[in-house]
């Protein structure tokens, strides 16, 4: 099990690996190191039987410069003040690297959602978005899913919002299912820009995608699609993993058909397509041409990193990664596209969820995936310049170096009041 490093201070140490390269004062710096406001707040809750239980959830707003706070919200047991706090900073810096004019914003709620029935999880949700009212707003702060969350928990907050607003506003929160305002092509969108991502670093790196293996860590909403995507672009997905531990055909398998079996039976292992069982640390350490961490934070610490044989990473999870396994992975010279890039497609097409929203005018699929193409293509090339450019160690200093220059640009355009 990798060490628990505090994704707080992972986030704070990434910052100024890249001010290090930067001309922004050391007092915008600091300010671009803390959230500007945290909710923390307690839901007392009625159970099916009568019973009241509470639930500490929070909501940090880390950065609004470039627009309104954007992020997730995520239910799971393991959520706390450091953790919304981290992946609120990563947001900012997600939404800046993929130029879009948003800022930065994280929610959780400490709950395992597999031990409530649907009500009381509807009840839940209510609660928090009653909670986070004053707060949200598609002008203020637009939050979606996240780990655990989906279109269901987004329907739920809207409709309370709309409720207590008398109003209709769909922008203020995206993620929905499509009768609801949704945009086509959100589901997919996390594993799209993931595989995108990958493909841009195979051609930087003169690698050949075609036959390439692949493992995914974690075959959630996004792990899964970018396995179904990579296979489509003709890499072969030779092992995947979920909580329950991870199957593994150096031949590959048909990655669909082991989401139909996760689908069937509650987990990927047992799938007839495998060949032999791992751990979800074998997986990490696979030698393979591409690894997809698509789980949760702190999947590779330094010293897993030592045995890491994988040749590009693309993380479709959030900050899978503490800082000693970069530095291990940057001496070892594996390519690793971070976070704030490649998994940057769920939040894009969030935006356009919002824009779409806004303008009451609904895209086509293509339409949403040919700008989501575009945007992401875009992000990596202006990686790959300051990459090039500026002689950072790792393409996630890189990433940070364009994304920490945006948004400070933005703070001090506008000046500090008061
Ligand atoms: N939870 C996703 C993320 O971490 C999506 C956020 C959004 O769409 O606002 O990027």
């Amino acid at each position: 099990m990798a060490e628990e490093a505090n994704p707080f201070e992972s986030l704070q140490s990434q910052i100024d690996d890249a001010a290090a390269y930067l001309e922004v004062d050391d007092d915008v710096i600091e300010r671009l190191k803390h959230p500007e406001r945290v909710l923390e707040t307690n839901l007392t809750v009625e159970m099916d039987d009568g019973s009241l239980e509470r639930f500490k959830a929070f909501r940090s707003q880390f950065n609004g410069d470039r627009g309104p706070y954007k992020g997730g919200i995520r239910y799971h047991p393991q959520v706390s003040r450091d953790e919304v706090k981290a992946l609120s900073g990563w947001m900012t810096y997600k939404t800046a690297t993929a130029d879009i004019p948003l800022g930065g914003g994280k929610g959780g709620i400490i709950i395992d959602p597999a031990d409530y029935s649907e009500s009381e999880l509807e009840r839940v949700t209510r609660a928090f978005a009653k909670e986070l009212r004053p707060l949200i707003g598609e002008d203020r702060d637009v939050p979606a899913p996240d780990v655990n969350t989906g279109q269901r928990e987004m329907n739920w907050i809207k409709d309370t919002y709309e409720t207590l607003e008398n109003t209709t506003e769909p922008g203020v929160i995206t993620g929905k299912n499509l009768a609801s305002g949704g945009s086509e092509g959100r589901v997919e969108a996390t594993g799209r820009s993931t595989v995108i991502a990958a493909r841009e670093a195979f051609d930087y790196l003169d690698k050949d995608l075609e036959g390439a293996t692949v493992a995914v860590q974690g075959y959630g909403n996004a792990g899964w699609i970018a396995a179904k995507l990579i296979d489509e672009m003709g890499a072969t997905v030779v092992a995947a993993s979920d909580s329950s531990g991870a199957i593994y055909n150096p031949d590959g398998f048909d990655p669909v058909a082991a989401k139909d079996h996760k689908n069937e039976t509650g987990s990927v292992i047992g799938f007839e397509g495998s060949e032999e069982e791992l751990t979800n640390e074998d997986l990490l350490t696979l030698d393979v041409d591409l690894l997809i961490p698509a789980a949760l934070e702190n999947a590779i610490d330094a010293d897993l990193a030592e045995d890491v044989e994988a040749d590009v990473i693309s993380e479709a999870a959030n900050g899978p990664l503490t800082p000693g396994a970069d530095e291990v992975l940057a001496e070892k010279d594996v390519f690793v596209i971070p976070d704030i890039l490649a998994n940057a497609g769920g939040v894009t097409v969030s935006y356009f969820e919002w824009v779409q929203n806004r303008q009451r005018f609904y895209w086509t699929e293509e339409k949403v995936n040919a700008e989501l193409e575009e945007l992401i293509v875009d992000a990596f090339d202006a990686l790959v310049d300051t990459f090039e450019t500026h002689d950072v160690d790792n393409a996630r200093i890189a990433a940070y170096v364009v994304a920490i220059q945006r948004v400070a640009d933005s703070f001090e355009e506008a000046g500090s009041w008061p």
